[in-house]
């Protein structure tokens, strides 16, 4: 992960057999999926792996009840099979987790916990463990915190939880390892074509200015939200600009402190006021609460929430907890935006498939691969599915599937015995705990929480294995600091900018890196107000 090291890959004139746009979720996926069948492959990402919104997810790596209320087995039986790869290929940074679901009406519990016994039919053997029906006294043991009023009793189920931008870092490790060539701070700004036959794409180094021309025989657009963008970049000469492909929708994550639900089981509200969903997650030693679902036009890298889901999530956090949070009590709020696919209308005649599973291949006919939607969840079979739809268009030539289905992540042990409803720790770095220990600062903390925290050795591991070029990439996604405890991130930011320093040489501005983090991290503590 020698970021120059990768640079001076792009550097070089040899076609790659693919070029990624994108370092989220999807095109890490694609990377990897990519890199391990043994393709030449290169990916570049504006700003920082997952730095849009697969670090802004609601971290649960699940089968999506609710589309088994749809009536959807298939696409519940699959992203169940994706839950069990991903929960044994990095189980440092994805474990079960219980889930419970309180009844306040005399039939919720025997409705909901049908369902839920359908789920587990549907996992199988890969299942994590059964469903199972619970009094009102069993209810209060698991969530001590809950509203008693009415309560009649409850399910409690099992799914997933994980690590986003971590696991985002640990895909481009992986990939990096197999073979591929990764570059965060990259944007793609330009796409070549010959004879009407995309042939490069152009692609510039954010930090020294460095413009790269990258010859590929297939160009991935994983841009996310942002997909549209590239897709205008390749649009014919004078032609008509082409409709869009997404539709965002923001989703709003409150965080508060572990005291208002004190335990390591998830709260899940199966039909709020507005019948939505509303999950109570504990995670890394605080209590994430989100999320919403709201038409979002702008398409901003920070999205702000607006006053009227900050209300919703809190309402409805009073309905179920006895110690309801308030806007005090928030440490940070961060919102995501959701790629969701538009019904198709004829956009210059791509091919586009809208799969069952939600997410949308589309070839153009420059041969530009557009994938977006989906669910982090799924990232691997939506890996499988773009490199499918590159053979069928005959852009790249067949090689056998599955190569990733078994593939241990970067750091991955056998097993992991710590939770992530625990504080951050050394328990995240999987078998690089060791690595860790030998760099200089393992017992010097910036922060401390419980046993685990942030320490310099962690800052160091960051930059020299992680590829963290900023506060932001430190503090944000390598530690998730900023997105459990925004005014702590802020509080250390300095120190992590002169570690930085040291670790990147006098060419890094830490003044301007803290500075810049320090207003971002003003902005995860923002609720707005008004209606
Ligand atoms: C609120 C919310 C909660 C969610 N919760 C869950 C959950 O609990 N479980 C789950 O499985 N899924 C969840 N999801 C879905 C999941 O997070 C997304 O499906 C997934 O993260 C999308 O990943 P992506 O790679 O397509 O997009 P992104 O993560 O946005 O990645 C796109 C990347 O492209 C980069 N980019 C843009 N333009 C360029 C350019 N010109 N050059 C280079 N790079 C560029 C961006 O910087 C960005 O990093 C949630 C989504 C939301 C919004």
């Amino acid at each position: 992960m020698d970021r120059a090291a990768q640079l001076a890959r792009l550097r070089e004139t040899a076609p790659f057999d693919l070029a990624v746009i994108g370092g989220g979720a999807t095109g890490l996926g694609v990377a990897l999926d990519a890199a391990a069948r043994g393709f030449r492959v290169a990916l570049v990402e504006a700003v920082d792996f997952a730095k849009g919104t697969s670090s802004r997810a609601t971290k649960l790596v699940h089968g999506g009840v609710r589309y088994l209320a749809q009536g959807n087995v298939g696409l519940v039986r699959e992203a169940l099979h994706e839950r069990a790869l991903l929960l044994a290929n990095a189980p440092h940074l994805a474990q079960p987790i219980a889930f419970v679901m309180p009844s306040y009406r005399w039939w919720e519990r025997g409705f909901y916990g049908a369902g839920l016994k359908m789920y587990d039919a549907l996992a199988g053997r890969r299942g994590l463990g059964d469903t199972q029906f619970l009094s009102a006294a069993q209810t209060l043991a698991l969530l001590p915190t809950l509203q008693r009023e009415g309560l009649t009793g409850g399910v409690k189920y099992w799914d997933g939880q994980f690590d986003d931008a971590r696991l985002a870092v640990a895909l481009a490790r992986t990939a990096v390892s197999q073979g591929a060539c990764v570059v965060n701070h990259c944007a793609a700004i330009g796409l070549v074509r010959e004879g009407g036959k995309l042939r490069a794409l152009v692609a510039e180094d954010r930090e020294s200015g460095e413009t790269f021309t990258i010859r590929a025989h297939c160009v991935i657009n994983a841009a996310g939200v942002w997909v549209d963008a590239i897709r205008g970049m390749d649009a014919e000469p004078g032609a008509a600009r082409r409709a869009a492909l997404v539709a965002p929708s923001q989703g709003v994550h409150l965080v508060v402190d572990r005291e208002f639900l004190p335990t390591d089981h998830a709260l899940l509200i199966p039909k709020t006021r507005d019948g939505r969903v509303l999950f109570a997650v504990p995670w890394m030693g605080k209590t994430i609460l989100g999320t919403t679902d709201t038409p979002s036009e702008a398409l901003a890298l920070e999205p702000t929430p607006f006053a009227s889901e900050v209300e919703f999530i809190l309402s409805e956090a009073a309905r179920c907890l006895s110690n309801a949070p308030t806007r005090a009590d928030v440490r940070s709020v961060w919102v995501g935006l959701r790629p969701l696919v538009k019904p198709s209308e004829d956009d210059e005649a791509d091919d586009t498939k809208t799969i069952s599973r939600e997410h949308t291949v589309a070839v153009g006919r420059s041969g530009l691969v557009t994938v977006t939607g989906g669910k982090w969840t799924t990232y691997r079979a939506m890996a499988e599915d773009v490199l499918d739809r590159c053979f069928a268009a005959a852009l790249l030539e067949a090689r056998p599937g599955s190569a990733t289905a078994y593939l241990p992540l970067a750091g991955a042990p056998k097993r992991s015995a710590e939770s992530l409803a625990q504080p951050p720790g050394e328990h995240l770095y999987g078998t690089d705990a060791d690595t860790l220990h030998g760099l200089p600062g393992a017992d010097r903390w910036l922060w401390r929480d419980g046993g685990g925290g942030l320490s310099e050795a962690m800052v160091r591991f960051a930059v020299r294995h992680e590829m963290a070029r900023t506060v932001e990439d430190v503090l944000a996604r390598r530690s998730r600091l900023l997105f459990l405890d925004a005014a702590q991130a802020a509080a250390v930011a300095d120190d992590v900018a002169s570690l930085l320093r040291e670790e990147l040489g006098a060419g890094f501005d830490a003044v301007a890196s803290a500075s810049s983090f320090k207003a971002l991290a003003a902005h995860y503590l923002e609720l707005p107000v008004g209606s």
